[in-house]
């Protein structure tokens, strides 16, 4: 696994992205430290590799299968209303050396409130950019809801 100098304010966490849920070749899957938006996930390259144009087929091709199972999986879930795919890269380039990392933010969301181990999360702003405000959710529901989302992967 790549380290990463990233403090990405859309990832919340430095020094990582989250819960490990799922890997293949070429990506791994983290469930994000933040749930503003219920079931954000990082996809993160394995390789170090600065910029999406050195990204190559065989990556576009495995993350094509991820982009399909994440929202298959996610639907099946919680029935988002769309789901927004960004790569920004910004905050560290902050830094005086920026080494940035490939990864994107997968983040769903929802017109209406969704609910999940009687905790409501409603998307404050439907429509608009996402806002990297960071809601941390009980240990236990992260938990749930990795579970959750890697089943429906596997299940496809
Ligand atoms: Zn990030």
């Amino acid at each position: 696994m790549i380290s990463t100098n990233s403090t990405c304010e859309y990832c919340q966490i430095a020094g990582g992205y989250g819960k490990l849920l799922w890997e293949t070749n070429h990506w791994n899957v983290y469930l994000a430290p933040s749930q503003r938006y219920l079931g954000t996930c990082v996809v993160a390259l394995k390789r170090h590799c600065r910029d999406l144009s050195q990204v190559n087929n065989e990556e576009w091709i495995d993350f094509a299968q991820i982009v399909e199972k994440l929202e298959k999986s996610l639907t099946q879930t919680f029935q988002p209303t769309l789901y927004n795919w960004s790569c920004f890269k910004n905050s560290v380039f902050r830094d005086k050396n920026p080494n940035p990392e490939i990864h994107w933010h997968f983040i769903p969301r929802y017109h209406e409130p969704v609910h999940f181990e009687g905790i409501s999360f409603p998307d404050p702003d439907f429509g608009y950019i996402p806002i990297p405000k960071k809601r941390e959710i009980p240990v236990e529901v992260m938990e749930q809801l990795a579970i959750k989302i890697k089943d429906n992967i596997i299940k496809g």
